[in-house]
């Protein structure tokens, strides 16, 4: 059944082969994106599973080069990101259910502020983030009692990227996200030994 996710790697790498730039990996790989969040049954429940206590970012791929990495976000009832950046291009695919994705852009004083409406992405929807495009963004889960998951595709190995959130009262905070997969001894994920260089 995981047939469709094979298929996606493959001809994300392939396209990735090409050399292409920005504007085209969001074009062509959001196309390929949309086709795998087009249907709903591939998915193992090991990377579905909703956790009461937080979103959770299960690693489904990581390139051997580090190219990208494929990470399925497990939203349970209500929960949200801070504001948070990513540093590097990334695509979003809504498989189940529904969320939000609020802009942020710096204000004069450097604060994150909302831009603009919502996006409300529904199963089916692509979406795109990056330094050039906007990258900048606080998401939701648009239920409050149910479980929603987005399919991410990112330029990097988004699990070991030094990036960072933006606290309400101002400032910036160092963040590396890592995987939540602890079922198997997880190769891509080097978030603690970032954590301890990257304060
Ligand atoms: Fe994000």
């Amino acid at each position: 059944m995981i047939a469709p996710l094979r298929d996606f790697v493959g001809a994300f790498g392939r396209l990735l082969d090409s050399a292409p730039d920005e504007p085209r990996i969001l074009s062509e790989g959001g196309a390929l994106l949309r086709a795998l969040v087009a249907r709903d049954d591939w998915l193992p429940d090991a990377f579905a599973r909703p956790d009461p206590a937080r979103y959770q970012q299960f690693l489904l791929h990581a390139d051997s080069t580090e190219r990208f990495s494929v990470v399925s976000f497990v939203w349970g009832p209500g929960q949200a990101t801070p504001i948070h950046d990513h540093t590097v291009w990334g695509l979003i695919g809504m498989l189940r259910g529904a969320e939000y994705s609020q802009g942020h852009v710096f204000d004069s004083s450097g604060r994150a502020q909302p831009q603009g409406d919502a996006v409300r992405l529904d199963a089916g929807d692509v979406e795109a983030v990056s330094p050039t495009v906007g990258d900048l963004h606080r998401v939701h889960n648009a239920h409050a009692d149910r479980v929603s998951i987005s399919i991410h595709v990112y330029g990097a190995n988004i699990g070991a990227v030094r990036r960072h959130t933006y606290p309400a009262e101002g400032g910036r905070k160092p963040f590396v996200s890592g995987y939540s997969n602890t079922l198997l001894p997880n190769l891509w994920d080097r978030s603690d030994e970032l954590r301890s260089t990257f304060a």
